[in-house]
């Protein structure tokens, strides 16, 4: 069998806070630190067989670790950037992260590190790391397992001994230790029998094309809040919608329709979206069902969606949804050609 070159090389773990690192505090649990000295200390007690067949990996642990609720598009910038100046030296990368926006980060870096050549996989805790019963050592011994899998070329979530694609996942429990899940795409891989396994034909690695090229976009350029995501309820008024989408500072938005992609039969509810359009700002709109896709047009209720000339997100996350606008509005392109990326799958988001 072909050894896989970067068979040798270690993973690095880049920790950005989350649950699996916390302690306590007079307040409730927050970041804690020397993650390096913990990690180690949590993989010896594994059973021999199993700490012996570990992969080796560094750790790096970012300036302030956070709590992920206060993560923004900032902070996914900062974490692509590191991911594509230390990838190459590593068979592939571990980052763990809290759980709450964890799929947002794992969204935005599919689409930031579009190109890659091997895995970069997104891990936290429900229970911290020293807590009686906790699911991160686990999560973490997982995780180190398929970041050393060559044909794994893409950005991943591993959770609850289960590989979920990055750009496809949500959160979907607040207490159960399983708490991801991928609504539109099968499973990439699992651990079955402390052996972490990949389906075959589900990854992206047959679509890659070769060496990364990532297209790193400055975030930073955007003003903060210049993408919004707005759900549908019954009775919504335009005046609410164009609260937000006459700001000037807005520059796109998620809409979160009804069943399989309809608005209420309001012309003044489509004349608002229609006017954000006009001054091309990009909508986009997905279900609020989290199953199936959403298609324009099927009843005369989603015409108007199409005549405003909002996009259809297809059976996108809305985690995937939002990443994708705020991504394409960073990047120096014109506006048609934003339009054309967001209905073509990128990374196997939709
Ligand atoms: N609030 C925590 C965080 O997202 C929750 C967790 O990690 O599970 O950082």
């Amino acid at each position: 069998m072909p050894v896989p070159v970067f068979a040798e090389r270690s993973v690095l773990v880049i920790y950005t806070g989350g649950t699996l690192g916390m302690v306590d505090s007079p307040r409730g649990l927050i970041p804690g630190g020397d993650i390096e000295t913990r990690l180690r200390h949590a993989m010896a007690d594994l059973p021999p067989a199993r700490r012996a067949s570990l992969p080796a990996f560094e750790v790096l642990e970012t300036d302030r670790p956070i709590d992920s609720s206060s993560a923004t598009p900032r902070d996914w910038q900062r974490l692509a950037a590191l991911v594509a100046h230390h990838h190459r030296q590593h068979a592939g990368i571990v980052i763990l992260h809290g759980t709450d926006t964890l799929a947002w980060t794992a969204s935005s870096l599919a689409f930031q590190l579009l190109g890659l050549d091997r895995p970069v996989i997104l891990t936290g805790a429900m229970r911290p790391l020293e807590a009686e019963g906790s699911d991160a050592a686990a999560n973490v011994e997982d995780a180190l397992r398929f970041a050393v899998t060559p044909r794994l070329q893409e950005v991943a979530i591993c959770f609850a001994g289960r590989l979920l694609r990055g750009c496809r996942s949500r959160k979907w429990q607040t207490q159960a230790a399983d708490a991801f899940t991928s609504p539109n795409q099968a499973l990439l891989g699992e651990r079955v029998d402390n052996e972490v396994v990949l389906y075959p034909g589900r990854g992206l690695a047959d679509h890659q094309r070769g060496a990364p090229r990532f297209e790193l976009p400055d975030y930073s350029a955007m003003p903060p809040g210049s993408v919004v995501r707005l759900a549908l309820w019954p009775g919504i008024q335009a005046w609410q919608l164009e609260t937000w989408l006459r700001d000037d500072r807005v520059n796109g938005a998620v809409l979160e329709v009804w069943g399989g992609g309809n608005l209420p039969d309001d012309p003044a509810l489509v004349g608002a979206l229609a006017r954000a359009s006009g001054e091309g700002k990009l909508l986009a709109a997905l279900s609020q069902c989290p199953f199936g896709p959403a298609a324009f047009g099927n009843y005369a209720a989603g015409q108007g969606l199409t005549d405003a000339g909002v996009l259809s997100a297809d059976d996108m996350t809305p985690e995937a949804t939002f990443t994708k606008l705020v991504h394409l509005l960073a990047l120096s392109i014109s506006e048609s050609e934003r339009r054309g990326r967001f209905l073509t799958p990128l990374v196997g988001e939709r």
